[in-house]
């Protein structure tokens, strides 16, 4: 363990900063190697390899939590494996067990315990497994050999000030299509949502919302994250899609919003002609948690829904307790937390 880690956690951004240790995995010969945590933060691939020119690749990324005791946890890391799994099946790479990839995660957690940002400093040790084709592959199918790898790198709280509403603006660009895909954590799907976002951002927007891709009425996605909202009659309310990506947090949220706040959970259509409905609304996701949405543009007219600059109560409280949860100052249901020991 390094013991020198001088990192000033109040100023932490998302950006990478190179750790002590990662792990890595090999599939060859239809099976995976043990997997080992190494020094090395490069890969050594073959220039033909199906990940750098067909985008055979998928990712997860997750937390891991310093609580007030000092422990550090992981939220809900079975569901980034099993959404792994999910990836994998869709673009013909092999599946890693749950508890391959679990075990990966905590591997690396542990070896880069010094990393792991204080509690109450919002900071956190982000995770980043991924599964890339390699070998030597030209032609468009399955490579024969894989790589699944996890690192991590300290990340700072999304919002600095404290949590604050931003605007976003509605994409005429698709970030999937119908039946393509958009529920899986592949790469494919990112490169082409870096324009649209580059758009958004000259237009002044934190980024842009995605809607339906067969009619483009109906919300999809919020950039890399989920969309919920509020209904004035106190309905926690996300759009079900088959190319939405699944999000753990999202789920999560449902569940706090039903069990912990008593509130009616939906999934179902939410039309953006139709954004009247919502009370709150805002777009959730491993990084920020809750992104609280102040308003949508759409053709021209900015439709606001708490307030621009103001949080929502509801929305606050389903931050407050899923954030607690994360970092052990809320009860978290069973299951969710595992701790790194
Ligand atoms: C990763 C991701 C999310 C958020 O998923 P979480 O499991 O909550 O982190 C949402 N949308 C897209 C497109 C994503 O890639």
């Amino acid at each position: 363990m390094s013991s020198n880690v001088n990192i000033d956690w109040g100023k932490l951004g998302f950006s990478y900063i190179k750790t002590d240790l990662r792990y890595i995995s090999v599939y060859k010969d239809g099976k995976w190697d043990e997997g080992k945590l190494v020094e090395d933060n490069m890969l050594y691939i073959s220039e033909a390899s199906t990940s750098l020119h067909y985008g055979q690749e998928c990712f997860e990324g997750l937390k891991a939590y310093r609580t007030k005791e000092g422990k550090i946890q992981l939220f809900r890391p079975d569901e980034n494996a099993k959404r792994m799994q999910q990836s994998c099946r869709r673009v013909l790479m092999p599946e890693i067990p749950v508890e391959k990839f679990i075990d990966a995660c905590i591997q690396v957690a542990k070896a880069n315990e010094a990393y792991v940002p204080p509690h109450g400093t919002g900071a956190t040790l982000y995770l980043r497994p991924f599964m890339i084709g390699v070998g030597d592959n030209v032609g468009v199918k399955p490579a024969s050999e894989y790589i699944f790898r996890v690192f991590c790198t300290p990340v700072g709280p999304y919002f600095k000030g404290g949590m604050a509403p931003v605007n976003f603006t509605i994409s005429e660009y698709d970030r999937a299509a119908p039946y393509g895909t958009g529920a899986a954590k592949v790469g494919g799907n990112y490169a082409g949502s870096l324009y649209p976002h580059e758009l958004a951002a000259g237009k002044g927007y934190a980024d842009c919302v995605y809607l339906d891709p067969a009619t483009h009425t109906k919300i999809e996605e919020v950039g890399a994250a989920n969309f919920f909202g509020i209904t004035k009659d106190n309905k926690f309310v996300t759009p079900k899609s088959p190319s939405i990506l699944p999000s753990i947090t999202k789920y999560s949220l449902m569940h706090i919003a039903k069990a912990y706040l008593g509130l009616e959970v939906e999934e179902r259509d939410i039309y953006v002609d139709k954004l009247d409905e919502l009370k709150e609304a805002g777009a959730c996701g491993t990084a920020a948690v809750i992104t609280p949405i102040g308003g949508i543009e759409y053709k021209g007219n900015l439709h606001v829904f708490h307030s621009e600059t103001e949080v929502g109560p509801v929305t606050k409280k389903l931050y407050d307790t899923l954030y607690g949860i994360q970092f052990g100052d809320v009860k978290a249901p069973e299951g969710w937390i595992v701790e790194v020991k």
